[in-house]
């Protein structure tokens, strides 16, 4: 066992953060209050290989590992964990469900695309009526001769406005249950699809997130991806190497609003002492310090056992985004808390990590839904 990250891991963190804190940091504020998904960042993401980190080289993308991919996640959280939540979409819903059950043509169509940045992706299983009860979504696909037509809405979608391809889970055989869900791949500009509302976020603003109405939205046979009925057990099986993305998140985030508090009380003055010496806030730091570690750990393991081949990462992967999330809600919180009233208001970042960090016990699944996943997969040992 070697829990030391390889020279060029270290390399790809230094990269990363370079990045982000010289291309990212100085807009933070700017793309959360105006709500902005910044378009204008795509094209350098793409360049650095970051909109397709685990896409092969044959189609165009940059191979890196699923622990470096946690790196590169992390990395982007600590500055801006909005940037982040999409980079993580875009790769770990859209692309890795092209990935996983694409054919070779769907491959080769599409993939070259969200790796570069010239497409970005999104991904639909959401509804207004199914969340964590997915398999529960009503809208549906309806074979027409050579073509499938598409009638529903899909809620929450991440890049529901910004993106240009999509992965859309409907169902296909009501009577069937969670085995009558298919996948399509759909094209933004397809007659009858269109964004509808945007969401209006507490954090994470600077992510598109959107409805997105499907009105006899016709799609050719080719749109399918993998086979008719196995678009929610492939969701089931994106949404375990995703977990790991999010578990990532959590821990770049964690750490970004420990570093900006830990700094913070080594500058404010109280009682004729800088904060950092009173023992209520150095315990708060400690402990945060170890927390963060041990996500990070539980994260690195997940992405271990998918890099060496298991086939499924479940039960990690959902410990780890269980894990992480909650820990990152206490990093944010004491963050703010060691900040004082400086820590309430846009002019210190912990006031922005508070309210991204939320998204992470929600979304990819809820924690509720998480300590659901591992107590079944505890129960059928
Ligand atoms: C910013 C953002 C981006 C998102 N991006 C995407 C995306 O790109 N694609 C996509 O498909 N979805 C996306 N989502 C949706 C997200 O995955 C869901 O919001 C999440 O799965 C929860 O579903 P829900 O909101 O319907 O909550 P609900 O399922 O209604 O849950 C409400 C509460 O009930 C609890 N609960 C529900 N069932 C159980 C149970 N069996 N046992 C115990 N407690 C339970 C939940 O844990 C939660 O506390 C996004 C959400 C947000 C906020």
């Amino acid at each position: 066992m070697d829990f030391r990250l390889t020279a060029d891991q270290q390399l790809l963190r230094r990269s990363v953060r370079e990045f982000a804190e010289n291309e990212i940091l100085p807009h933070v504020r700017e793309w959360d209050e105006a709500q902005h998904f910044p378009t204008e960042l795509v094209p350098r993401l793409g360049e650095l290989g970051l909109l397709g980190i685990q896409v092969p080289d044959a189609y165009g993308g940059a191979a890196m590992s699923a622990l470096d991919y946690c790196i590169c996640i992390e990395e982007l959280a600590r500055v801006d964990p909005g940037v982040a939540l999409s980079v993580a979409a875009h790769n770990g819903l859209c692309t890795a469900h092209i990935l996983l059950f694409g054919s070779d043509a769907q491959k080769q169509k599409h993939l070259p695309r969200l790796a570069r940045g010239e497409h970005i992706g999104a991904w639909g299983l959401t509804e207004s009526t199914s969340g964590s009860d997915a398999a529960g979504m009503r809208t549906a696909a309806v074979r027409a001769g050579a073509c499938w037509v598409l009638n529903g809405t899909k809620t929450f979608t991440t890049h529901g406005r910004v993106g240009q391809v999509m992965v859309v889970m409907a169902v296909t055989d009501k009577a069937a249950g969670s085995k009558g869900i298919s996948a399509f791949i759909v094209e933004h500009g397809t007659p009858g699809m269109t964004p509808g509302k945007k969401e209006d976020k507490l954090g994470m603003r600077a992510s598109d997130t959107s409805e997105v109405v499907f009105d006899n939205c016709r799609v050719p046979a080719d749109a399918l991806l993998g086979g008719e009925g196995q678009g929610f057990v492939g969701a089931m099986q994106v949404l375990d190497a995703g977990r790991i993305g999010i578990a990532a998140l959590s821990v770049g985030l964690a750490q970004g609003a420990y570093e900006a508090a830990l700094k913070y009380s080594q500058h404010r003055k109280a009682f004729g002492k800088t904060i950092s010496a009173f023992q209520a806030i150095q315990w708060k730091l400690a402990d945060t310090a170890t927390r963060i570690e041990a996500a990070r750990l539980l994260t690195y393991r997940a992405a271990y056992l998918k890099d060496t081949g298991a086939s499924r990462t479940t039960m990690a992967s959902s410990m780890a985004k269980l894990y992480a999330s909650e820990i990152a809600v206490r990093a944010a919180d004491d963050g703010v808390q060691i900040h004082g009233g400086y820590g309430f208001v846009k002019d210190y970042p912990a006031e922005k990590f508070f309210r991204d960090v939320k998204l992470t016990t929600i979304g990819e699944g809820t924690s509720e839904i998480q300590r659901l996943v591992i107590a079944r997969q505890l129960l059928a040992r």
